[in-house]
């Protein structure tokens, strides 16, 4: 990874009714990404966390892409005003670019699309196939559920304890940049510890 990292994926909601405190911590991530210089991907959308996420940093001078699904174009889902929309057939080929292109990925709450898009992330760096810091935005306490269920994974030997090295939850977006710059070296080596 380049350290500070170039290019950050954030995985988000698309929900415009959840809690105000929500759209501030995507807002302040946005803000904070681009006074980094650090380039935000994300999935494109207009609204919701999505929407407040590029709409700061975009006010802040940064540079966004969005990866977006032709569907959720012809939808007209997509955000108009970023740096590049690029439009991809289908889902997986945007989580796959999605991946590919951070050096690191965030993920603040969301529905099951956000927690789709964090699982895959994890499910591939346990694999090796990537080794990108994962780090995981507590924002309302909305992921504590979700790390107790990630514990539970290595508690009942579904994973080992090494694999809790793979993310990290941290409390606001100030958190974020240090936890990327913090997170534990991960390889392909990986792949000799996947299976148990
Ligand atoms: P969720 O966390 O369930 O809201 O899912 C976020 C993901 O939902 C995005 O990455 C998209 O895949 C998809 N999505 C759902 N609704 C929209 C929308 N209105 N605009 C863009 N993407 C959306």
């Amino acid at each position: 990874m380049t350290n500070p990292p170039g290019n950050v994926c954030v995985y988000c909601a698309s929900s415009q009714q959840a809690h105000a405190d929500f759209y501030s911590v995507a807002s302040e991530l946005g803000r904070i990404l681009a006074e980094a210089r650090i380039t935000v991907t994300y999935g494109g959308g207009a609204v919701g966390l999505m929407g407040s996420l590029a709409d700061a940093a975009l006010r802040h001078g940064g540079e966004v892409i969005g990866v977006l699904p032709e569907f959720m174009d012809e939808l007209e889902w997509g955000h108009g005003a970023l740096t590049e929309l690029q439009l991809v057939p289908d889902m997986h080929e945007r989580k796959r670019r999605m991946i590919d292109v951070a050096d690191a990925i965030v993920a603040l709450p969301g529905g099951c699309g956000t927690l789709e898009e964090l699982l895959e992330a994890i499910t591939w760096k346990r694999l090796g196939l990537h080794g990108k810091p994962i780090v995981i935005v507590n924002t309302r306490g909305f992921y504590r559920p979700l790390e107790a269920m990630l514990l539970a994974t290595i508690d009942e030997k579904f994973m080992r304890p090494e694999h809790a090295d793979m993310w990290t939850f941290v409390e606001t977006p100030a958190d974020v940049l240090p936890a990327i710059a913090n997170a534990p070296p991960w390889d392909e080596s990986a792949r000799q510890i996947a299976t148990w």
